[in-house]
């Protein structure tokens, strides 16, 4: 098993895991609204250097992006797209949320 595909296998067994225990204290009804149910997981969770315009696209439809975005940000997913952000840009977001946090 090569390194990338361990690291999206993970990140599906982390993103599923972390779904379970959201259900089972009734976190995730937002989940139901979700614009990527029944959509290929492989793309949000991409292979290193792949395009993650798709599910980006779809995401931009989604009427949770925000919920989700905050759910993984507060969560510290590390793999995949969420709320239409990749790991990178939610490190960014969590950054600028610190930051502010402070100021204010
Ligand atoms: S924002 Fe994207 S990943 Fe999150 S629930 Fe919507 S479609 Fe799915």
């Amino acid at each position: 098993m090569g390194r990338d595909l361990a690291r999206r296998v993970r990140g599906v067994v982390v993103m599923r895991s972390t779904l379970i225990d959201a259900l089972a204290i009734g976190e995730l009804s937002w989940q139901d609204y979700a614009n990527c149910r029944g959509a290929d997981a492989d793309l949000f969770f991409p292979e290193r250097g792949a395009s993650t315009r798709k599910a980006k696209a779809i995401c931009n439809a989604c009427e949770v992006r925000e919920e989700c975005l905050d759910f993984a940000i507060t969560n510290g997913e590390k793999f995949g797209i969420w709320g239409g952000m990749s790991e990178r840009e939610r490190r960014r977001v969590r950054r600028q949320r610190t930051i502010t946090r402070k100021v204010s």
